[in-house]
C-alpha cells in the first residue's frame, strides 16, 4: 500500500476530492463511481476510433435519436451534455436571475448550493425528515411566489433516500416554478420519474452516463422534459459541449444492457450485505452507497480507513448527518474489506 502524502489529504467539505489516482492501490468508495469499469463493450468500442472520430465536430443528432427511442420519447424532449453538472449548470442559467428564490430539501447534492451561490440566486431549504425521509410537506409549504425553481434529488446523494412519484406529482401541481430532478442514480433504486413526466410542462429530469455506466471520465449527461424547455435550453447551450468518443462510448453501453442490469442486481444486493454486515446504524438506501453513523468514532473511523487505503466520503458537514460517513457499495469482496478495517478500526478505540 502507498504511503499518504500530507497534500493527499482532502478538504471533506469539497464533492470532487482532488486524490491524486495513482494507481489500483486505493481503494476508493468515496465518489459513487461504477467499481466494476464500464461495460467491455465499450473499450471495444474506443478501440475502434478512427481519425475522423477525432477529428470533427462532435455530431450527436443520431445518438439523440437512438437515447430517445431507449427512453420512448422524441428526439425533442432530450438534450445531451457535458455530464450531469452541465445539465444543471444550463438549467439554473436560463431559468434563474440573480435575486430568484430555489426551494431544495436538505442535505443534497454539495454542487446545488455551489450553483446557486454563482447565480446568486437565495436558497429557500427545509430539512430532510430525521429517518432521512423526504419532507414533501415542509418542501411544498416552503414555496413562495418568488420560487422559480424546485431542486429535487431523487435518490438523494447523499442521503441515500427517494421520493415516491405521488409526492413528486404533489410537488409538480403545488407550484408554475420549474423542477429540476436529478435522477443520477434512479438505476438502482426503485421509481422511474418518466412515469410521470409527460404530465408535467414544468418538470425536467437529469441523468447521466457517470454512476451505472460507468462513464464519468468521458463526461456524458441529459435532460429530459416537454420540448419547450429543451428548445429553450438549447438556444443557451454550446453547439459542441459533447464529445464524439463519450458518444460512441454511450452507444456501446447503452447496447450492452446485460452489464447494467446484472451491475444493478449486483449493487443491490451488496447494498443489503455491507448493511447487515457493519456493525453501526445506516440509513434505507437506494442508491450505490450506504450512509453509515459512526457516532463518536467518526473521525477515527474516516482516518483509519484512509490510512488503510481505503477511501470514503466524511459528511460532517451536512445537516443531519454530523456523525456519518458515505460508503460506496461495491463488490462482496470490496465490502468485506471495509467492514474487517472498521471492525479493527472500532475494535482498537473499544
Ligand atoms: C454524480 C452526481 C452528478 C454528476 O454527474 P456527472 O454526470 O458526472 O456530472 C449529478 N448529481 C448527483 C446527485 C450526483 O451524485
Amino acid at each position: 500500500m502507498r504511503t499518504l502524502e500530507k497534500s493527499d489529504v482532502c478538504d471533506p467539505r469539497v464533492e470532487y476530492v482532488k486524490t491524486p489516482r495513482t494507481g489500483d492501490e486505493l481503494l476508493r468508495l468515496d465518489l459513487n463511481e461504477n467499481v466494476l469499469g464500464c461495460s467491455p463493450k465499450v473499450i471495444e468500442a474506443l478501440k475502434q476510433v478512427k481519425p475522423t472520430d477525432v477529428s470533427v465536430y462532435p455530431d450527436t443528432s443520431v445518438f439523440r435519436t437512438e437515447l430517445a427511442q431507449f427512453l420512448g420519447v422524441e428526439d425533442g424532449n432530450i438534450l445531451m451534455t457535458n455530464g450531469a453538472d452541465e445539465a444543471i449548470r444550463y438549467i439554473m442559467d436560463q431559468f434563474l436571475k440573480p435575486g430568484d428564490e430555489v426551494v431544495m430539501a436538505e442535505p443534497t447534492f454539495s454542487m446545488y448550493p455551489v450553483f446557486c451561490s454563482q447565480l446568486k440566486v437565495e436558497i429557500r431549504s427545509v430539512n430532510y425528515n430525521d429517518d432521512l425521509s423526504f419532507p414533501t410537506e415542509a418542501l411544498i409549504g416552503a414555496i413562495t411566489p418568488r420560487t422559480k425553481m424546485i431542486v429535487l434529488v431523487s435518490p438523494n446523494n447523499p442521503t441515500g433516500t427517494s421520493i415516491e412519484l405521488p409526492d413528486l406529482r404533489r410537488i409538480c401541481e403545488a407550484t408554475d416554478a420549474k423542477v429540476l430532478l436529478d435522477e443520477a442514480y434512479f438505476e438502482f433504486g426503485e421509481i422511474d420519474a418518466m412515469d410521470v413526466l409527460a404530465d408535467y410542462r414544468n418538470l425536467v429530469l437529469v441523468r447521466t452516463f457517470s454512476k451505472v455506466y460507468g462513464l464519468a471520465g468521458l463526461r456524458l449527461g441529459y435532460m429530459i422534459a416537454d420540448r419547450s424547455i429543451i428548445s429553450s435550453i438549447e438556444q443557451v447551450s454550446a453547439p459542441y459541449n459533447v464529445n464524439n468518443l463519450a458518444v460512441i462510448a454511450a452507444r456501446a453501453a447503452l447496447s450492452d444492457q446485460k452489464f447494467t442490469t446484472d451491475y444493478v442486481q449486483m449493487i443491490q444486493q451488496n447494498r443489503d450485505y455491507l448493511a447487515e454486515k457493519l456493525p453501526v446504524k445506516t440509513y434505507p438506501s437506494q442508491a450505490n452507497f450506504l450512509v453509515a453513523d459512526m457516532g463518536e468514532y467518526r473521525v477515527e473511523i474516516w482516518n483509519g480507513l484512509r490510512e488503510r487505503g481505503i477511501l470514503v466520503r466524511d459528511l460532517a458537514s451536512f445537516k443531519l448527518l454530523g456523525n456519518c460517513i458515505r460508503i460506496g457499495v461495491g463488490t462482496k469482496e470490496m465490502c468485506d474489506t471495509v467492514v474487517g478495517a472498521i471492525e479493527q478500526i472500532t475494535g482498537g478505540c473499544q
